[in-house]
């Protein structure tokens, strides 16, 4: 786990418009890790993960992916270095049918081994399997949700960004989706970041995580340590 880290985004700032909306942020994935931010509802997690794909752009501060310098590269141009996302709300393609979304992940990249990852991703949730020739939007929450992680899945990245895949899903819905990614972290080493705003969840799952407040980072450490403490579980998980 030691050496450089795959991603790396120092005293990143962002703004919308005037709005100060990440102030100076300090993160670090390493391979083959599971990292997770958590944080309140408009703490500025998504848009850090957005502006790790480029847009809104980091306006100080520098993001660096697999030893490269990324942070002034066209969102088109980090997608092809294998860098996948599941956004906020999914983004499947609703007229297209679960295969057509798939084969959406696949091409771009021109994947060669489209069958045999096909494959396993019906292999990881069944369900995909069973709804082949339906159209993404006529699919459940949970199952729009495997689609969006397949989908990402299908270009075979080197790291993969979810944000927030338990929204609106039933509590067992979420486990099926965060056994996945543990077991995709376990058997395969796919390296994820995870923004969520489950904390209890996502620090059960994570190796390591981030708690941003107000779009800065105010504590970190590994899953075990943050959940175990009094300001987390009072903040994130009372109740949950
Ligand atoms: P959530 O989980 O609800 O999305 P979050 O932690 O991901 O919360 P962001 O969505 O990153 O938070 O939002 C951070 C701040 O930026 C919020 O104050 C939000 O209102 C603001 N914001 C987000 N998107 C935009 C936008 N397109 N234009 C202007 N302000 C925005």
């Amino acid at each position: 786990r030691k050496g450089t880290p795959l991603l790396s985004v120092s005293g990143v700032t962002a703004y919308y418009g005037n709005i100060i909306a990440l102030r100076g942020v300090d993160l670090e994935v390493n391979e083959g890790e599971i990292v997770t931010l958590i944080g309140a509802n408009g703490a500025g997690k998504s848009t850090l993960m957005m502006t790790i794909c480029g847009t809104p752009r980091a306006r100080d501060g520098r993001i660096i992916f697999s030893g490269r310098d990324i942070t002034s590269l066209p969102t088109h141009e980090i997608m092809r270095l294998n860098i996948a996302q599941s956004p906020e709300g999914r983004r499947i393609f609703p007229r297209m049918t679960v295969y057509e979304n798939l084969q959406m992940g696949a091409t771009t990249i021109g994947n060669a081994h489209f069958q045999q990852d096909l494959e396993r991703m019906f292999e990881m949730f069944p369900r995909l399997r069973e709804r082949i020739d339906q159209r993404g939007g006529t699919l459940s929450g949970g199952e729009q949700q495997m689609l969006s992680i397949a989908r990402a899945l299908m270009s075979r990245p080197r790291l993969l960004l979810l944000d927030e895949p338990s929204l609106g899903l039933a509590p067992l819905v979420v486990r099926q989706i965060f056994d996945a990614i543990r077991t995709l972290n376990q058997s395969e080493g796919l390296t994820v970041f995870l923004v969520e705003q489950n904390a209890f969840h996502a620090l059960k799952l994570a190796h390591r995580g981030y708690v941003m407040v107000n779009g800065q980072i105010t504590m970190s450490g590994s899953g075990a340590e943050l959940l175990a403490r009094p300001e987390v579980r009072a903040a994130y998980l009372e109740g949950g």
